[in-house]
């Protein structure tokens, strides 16, 4: 009996139409080990979707966020994983802009209303009714994931291994975004405070564009961390002031920067009142 079951799993998985997953049935401390490999059904790309074979999926705080009920449970079972990258499987009615074989990447953005102010302004990572990759829908801790066609970032011609660039779909894709809201040039010089993967993305757009670039960081780790990279070159110099407040108040006094990038909405309204002359940007 338990052959046959085997035989007609394997069947299944030959024809796609069962794929292992990585699921989520119930929120609990990471340390229970709440995320369990089981089999489930292929997802089916619906009119304009696509299907991806997924041949990487980075790891985001906020995945731990979803499994450990910091952020509300929406379905069960649930794949996480919104930093993706693979190749496409099957394309659903409708697609135009992608065949089977082509190099994709997945965000967290699965769709948006395509009509609110956001949406029609290019902003739509404000839009209201905005669905995510690995927690509104299933994710990419599996061998398969579906996503609409408008949302999917084509990687053709882009020479990087997928786990090289599954990252870049979430802290390199926020960061990019600060970054761009900065309007940062050339000799300019940007306030990273914090340094985990968005700001390590941020500081190598930066060296790249020749904006100069300073971090502040509480943690020693994070600084070693900062420093280990090589491939990065050192920033000027680490601010290890403490805390956040005092020393945005410093540099603003003595107007010694002009751009911050800051990992989090809650310090937004002591920076637009310690530092109304700077240009406060956050990220997600
Ligand atoms: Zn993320
Ligand atoms: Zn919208």
């Amino acid at each position: 009996m338990m052959k046959s079951w085997l035989i007609f799993t394997k069947a299944f998985m030959l024809f796609r139409l069962i794929m292992k997953a990585c699921i989520l049935e119930k929120q609990s401390k990471i340390e229970e080990r709440p995320l369990r490999l089981a089999n489930v059904p292929s997802p089916c790309p619906a009119n304009e979707e696509i299907r991806v074979k997924v041949q990487a999926c980075g790891i985001c705080r906020t995945d731990i966020h979803i499994v450990e009920g910091d952020l509300p449970f929406k379905k069960s079972p649930l794949v996480l994983g919104h930093e993706i990258v693979g190749v496409v499987d099957k394309t659903g009615k409708g697609v135009k802009n992608f065949r089977r074989g082509d190099p994709v990447g997945i965000s967290w953005l699965h769709s948006t209303c395509m009509k609110c102010k956001y949406c029609l302004k290019g902003k739509d990572n404000y839009c209201p009714d905005f669905q995510c990759t690995g927690w509104d829908v299933d994710g990419g801790f599996a061998e398969y994931v579906t996503s609409k066609e408008d949302f999917a970032l084509s990687l053709k011609g882009i020479n990087m291994e997928p786990e090289d660039m599954a990252p870049l779909m979430c802290p390199g894709i926020a960061g990019y975004c600060a970054l761009k809201l900065t309007e940062a040039e050339r000799g300019d010089k940007l306030g990273l405070f914090g340094f985990g993967p968005t700001a390590y993305y941020v500081l190598m757009a930066a060296n790249y564009l020749g904006i100069e670039a300073y971090v502040s960081i509480r943690s020693s780790i994070h600084k070693k961390e900062a420093r280990r990279n090589r491939k990065i070159k050192e920033p000027d110099f680490f601010l290890l002031f403490f805390p956040l407040f005092i020393s945005l108040q410093l540099l603003y006094k003595f107007n010694f920067l002009y751009y911050f990038i800051l990992n989090g909405a809650i310090f937004l309204c002591k920076i637009s009142y310690f530092c109304n002359l700077l240009r406060p940007v956050y990220l997600h």
